[in-house]
């Protein structure tokens, strides 16, 4: 338990968090949306600081990051709690909880986390996912400076709903945004996911203008967010305002949580990923195994460069400035 950021007292022991978008308003004793910010006698805590539900060394191609560091191995820590209501979540157990009310916490200190990250010399450094990190802000926050200290890179996989200031002052630390971009319609967001779009893009956008690496990630659920229309407007959206070498995933569902709709169909993916594939040069299919749809090829020669088989990845078409070896064309 830490006293949380981006917080303002109000009125009658009342405090806003400004965290995310939601900005919550909370009463004595009770927690925001998320189930982790707490106002305990007119001050708001993170209860989750320093509280562990899952630390591993995971290949980096899981998260999903396909052009950043590929085929190495960064360590990714988790906890519990998010600021997103998503009826199809895929880690419900651990998103849709409280520290009460989740068991198998560990506690870990900022130092035993950096010394498990440092003792591994093969890791790339230390991603914040599993659960919804920005929502974990200040022992992200206190991980990622000191991890950028010792030269590890810092990694986030997020909804990214999350509010300007707070963004600003983490992603001085981070190195690579793994961003879920959920569907492209208000509506969506608002009906599935208790949230709104609009923030999301202007995070994409912010992360972008940084310079910072990003990948973005669209899981395509049928009949929800798999019409081909909105799905081409979302690309046109991205190769318009984040650029034709945006890194696209789009990843199958499987029915999961408060969501029964069937997963989604081999000829769905293929059909979206065709569509994708017309505006934006790097796009993957996710949780299904395809001929193609995992490998990487040359924007410029069309030479197959990375090829990946399950976690198994082979970069032999990149130089180590990660450059194509055939034409020289610059790539990760
Ligand atoms: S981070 Fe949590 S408490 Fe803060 S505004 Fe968002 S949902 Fe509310």
């Amino acid at each position: 338990m830490k006293p949380a950021l981006y917080s303002e007292k109000l009125t009658e022991n009342k405090v806003q968090c400004k965290l995310c978008p939601h900005n919550c308003k909370i009463n004595d004793g009770k927690t925001g949306i998320c189930l982790v910010r707490k106002n305990i006698n007119g001050e708001l805590f993170s209860e989750n600081y320093g509280k562990v539900c899952s630390i591993a060394f995971d290949p980096i191609e899981k998260k999903p990051l396909y052009h950043f560091y590929p085929g190495s191995i960064i360590l990714s820590i988790g906890s519990v709690g998010c600021n997103l209501k998503c009826k199809f979540c895929q880690n419900w157990e651990i998103s849709q909880t409280s520290v009460k009310n989740y068991p198998y916490l560990k506690d870990y200190s900022l130092t035993e986390i950096l010394n498990i990250a440092l003792e591994n010399k093969q890791n790339t450094g230390i991603a914040y996912t599993y659960n919804e990190p920005t929502v974990w802000y200040e022992f992200m926050l206190d991980i990622a400076k000191q991890a950028k200290k010792n030269k590890l890179k810092n990694v986030i996989v997020t909804n990214g709903f999350i509010n300007k200031e707070p963004l600003k002052e983490i992603i001085n630390y981070m190195d690579a945004f793994s961003v879920d971009l959920k569907a492209f319609t208000e509506e969506f967001y608002q009906k599935y996911t208790s949230s709104k779009l609009e923030p999301v893009k202007e995070t994409i956008k912010f992360i972008k203008g940084s310079g910072k690496h990003l990948e973005l990630t669209n899981l395509v659920i049928t009949d929800l967010n798999d019409n081909e229309q909105t799905f081409s407007k979302m690309i046109d959206w991205i190769a318009g305002e984040i650029g034709k070498n945006t890194v696209f995933h789009i990843s199958r569902y499987y029915p999961t949580y408060k969501m029964n709709n069937p997963a989604t169909s081999k000829s769905t993916l293929l059909k979206l990923y065709e569509i994708a594939k017309k505006k934006l040069n790097y796009v993957y299919l996710g949780n299904i195994r395809t001929g193609e749809g995992q490998n990487t090829f040359c924007e410029n020669c069309r030479n197959l460069v990375v090829t990946r088989e399950g976690y198994f990845t082979d970069s032999k078409g990149l130089d180590d400035e990660g450059c194509c070896v055939y034409c020289k064309q610059k790539i990760m």
